[in-house]
């Protein structure tokens, strides 16, 4: 089997040669962490945003959307916390020039000891055949309780010196582990330093009047500068929610996995006002319901597992993380956050006006309390499309290459393709073309011989192909040809719009949450 690394670069050059995502100004040899979407990905990009959205806005009467600017006044980053306390403590190696998130590099070390771990599993579960349980195995085995120890031991001391911004003790803990440069192999390491993540740009035309901005990294603060706008003129009653899709940008100081991490990005986020007091209940209740949302598309449910946070942000009072199996391992793909009052009250305090809501059945005002959940577009882009892609060995003994994006995700739901150049087949099958384009995007194709423009939709993940033959002229039947199954289907040319719309529409899809 592919290793991880051959795995990942696979997904990226896949991406890039059917036309999902191209680095940006690549011409001009590119910018690093910053890509654009292609024909493809655009569709793909729109379709997860068009998910999220219906079903988090469309179907709870309680969630409302908005669309704020992503500039805001700069006082809001100093409320929010960002001018101060937005820092990724960063390091350089003095011998290749290269920079690091000084806690990345910690946490890597203890993720190379949790390998080990897995590895002693692996080896006793081969020991023990079908009596092998692996939950006695981690609890008892010594070794494996060394590696344990070592490895909480290590993230125990980054979390504290981290809230204590001791970076001093930061640095001692990267000599003490040994770690090296992965580039030059080298412990010749800087003294660590705060990094403040906010691009600066300015606003106004002259050098004097001009007024100092931040791009917004995180969509988050236009919904709680404008929470009492919406909650008075949409009449929302506590708890209620309001959601946003928009660009975020942050100056990450390693991005180094394609999608995963880029300085300009897309944010998928919801902000949920309730009474205070009822937040555990309500954090429950989402990490619930957001993990529902993801197996709906059934990418598998072994690929998600919860993260809670030991170190949490300065909003917070309980926080966790939906992790994904990307092609490099489990990681962030959503944060759910139980960020108190802690961003409205700050907003009065610099503000000087009031945030609170007036609740009838207390009869008394209060600064809500609120829950978050905060999704990457990108990373959820690139959870679709890694799974999504694989290398198939069929009968006889030829591969397949496959993007088994979910149906309803997919840039393209049908292709259409005339057996033939001739005999009258490319004008049937472009009629089905001009009917079925009203309903969703369809592609016609009638280069090379019809196997080769199956593998050619299999690969970009086109669901369908409609193949029209002389049979189609005599008795109006069509091949329809599943994607995931390569079975094929003969029928009438008036069925496959109803064939098609059951497996794409959202609505089959959101009923499963
Ligand atoms: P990380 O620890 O990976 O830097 P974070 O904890 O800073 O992420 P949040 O501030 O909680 O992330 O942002 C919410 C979501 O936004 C994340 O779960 C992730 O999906 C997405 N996100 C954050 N930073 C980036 C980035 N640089 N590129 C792409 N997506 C991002």
């Amino acid at each position: 089997m592919a290793n991880q690394e051959d795995i990942f670069k696979k997904v990226i050059s896949h991406a890039k040669e059917y036309g999902y995502i191209f680095q940006s100004s690549e011409i001009y040899d590119g910018l690093s962490a910053v890509y654009d979407y292609g024909q493809n990905g655009v569709e793909l990009k729109k379709n997860i945003r068009e998910y999220w959205w219906q079903a988090m806005v469309q179907l709870n009467d309680n969630i409302v959307g908005i669309d704020a600017a992503i500039f805001m006044h700069p006082t809001t980053w100093k409320a929010s916390g960002h001018v101060d306390a937005f820092n990724d403590p960063l390091i350089d190696n003095k011998d290749s020039k290269k920079r690091y998130r000084a806690d990345v590099l910690v946490e890597d070390h203890v993720a190379k000891i949790e390998a080990k771990i897995e590895k002693e599993v692996k080896k006793a579960a081969k020991r023990f055949g079908d009596s092998f349980d692996k939950q006695q195995f981690l609890e008892t085995n010594p070794r494996v309780l060394d590696y344990q120890a070592k490895a909480d031991g290590i993230l125990k001391r980054l979390g504290k010196s981290l809230e204590n911004e001791d970076l001093a003790d930061v640095k001692a803990l990267i000599e003490e582990l040994g770690i090296v440069c992965p580039v030059s192999g080298s412990k010749n390491w800087t003294d660590v330093k705060q990094f403040n993540l906010m691009f600066g740009t300015k606003l106004g035309a002259t050098a004097d009047s001009a007024m100092d901005l931040y791009l917004r990294p995180e969509t988050a603060q236009g919904i709680f500068v404008n929470f009492l706008n919406v909650q008075k003129t949409g009449r929302m009653k506590i708890p209620f929610g309001i959601a946003q899709t928009g660009k975020a940008f942050r100056n990450e100081i390693v991005a180094r996995q394609f999608i995963f991490r880029m300085r300009e990005f897309e944010q998928m986020e919801m902000q949920y006002f309730i009474k205070p007091g009822t937040q555990k209940e309500w954090y429950d209740t989402w990490k619930e319901k957001r993990l529902k949302w993801h197996l709906s598309l059934g990418l598998g449910q072994d690929n998600y597992r919860f993260h809670d946070h030991e170190k949490l942000a300065h909003y917070a009072d309980a926080a966790a993380d939906i992790e994904f199996r990307f092609p490099f391992g489990f990681k962030e793909l959503e944060g759910i956050h139980s960020r108190t009052d802690f961003d409205l009250g700050s907003h009065e305090k610099y503000s000087n006006k009031k945030l609170q809501y007036f609740d009838p059945e207390e009869n008394k005002s209060y600064v809500p309390y609120v829950l978050e959940t905060s999704i990457g577009l990108d990373r959820m882009f690139l959870a679709v499309f890694s799974s999504a892609l694989q290398e198939e060995e069929l009968e006889n003994n030829t591969t397949r290459t496959v993007l088994k994006i979910p149906a309803v995700l997919a840039p393209t739901k049908a292709a259409i393709l005339p057996l033939l150049k001739r005999d009258g087949l490319p004008e049937v099958a472009h009629k089905i073309v001009e009917e079925l384009k009203w309903e969703f995007n369809v592609v016609y194709d009638e280069k090379d011989a019809v196997g080769r423009r199956y593998r050619r939709q299999d690969a970009v993940g086109t669901p369908f192909c409609i193949t029209v033959d002389h049979q189609t002229l005599e008795d109006e039947t069509v091949t329809i040809r599943h994607r995931d199954t390569m079975e094929q289907q003969r029928v009438k040319v008036d069925a496959v719009k109803d064939i098609i719309s059951k497996e794409v529409d959202m609505r089959y899809w959101l009923q499963r949450i």
